[in-house]
């Protein structure tokens, strides 16, 4: 079972952040911007490139939720998913990375 499917099972504990029938909202481990958080489908989705559309529309709904919830609409924030071996992406479970809290709109190395 992957590292977010333990998360949402219970077996790894999280700061949870936002939460409903079907995503999980909790803080990024190692926070690379004042405010870092990580959405994911409860269902194991390995990433973006394999995501229904019908879940995009769903999972947008519950981060704009999340962003009312943190705060951070009016000053905004960045939303980051990344793909496969070139994206960078580490969990194989379909995450979405939210950055706020600062300036977070320059595209950096991490
Ligand atoms: P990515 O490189 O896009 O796959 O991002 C994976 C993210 O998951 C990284 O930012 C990690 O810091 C984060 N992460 C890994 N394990 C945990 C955990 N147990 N709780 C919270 N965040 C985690």
């Amino acid at each position: 079972m992957c590292i977010f499917c333990k998360i949402v099972n219970g077996e790894i504990p999280n700061k949870t952040l936002l939460e409903d029938d079907d995503f999980l909202a909790f803080e990024d481990i190692n926070p690379s911007r004042k405010i870092h958080a990580l959405v994911i489908p409860k269902q194991h989705i390995s990433s973006f490139d394999v995501m229904p559309p019908k879940v995009m529309g769903e999972m947008t709904a519950f981060i704009q939720k999340l962003a009312s919830k943190l705060e951070i609409k009016d000053s905004g924030y960045r939303v980051i998913s990344n793909i496969g071996e070139h994206g960078g992406q580490e969990v194989k479970h379909l995450h979405f990375h939210i950055l706020a809290g600062e300036y977070v709109g320059k595209l950096v190395s991490n």
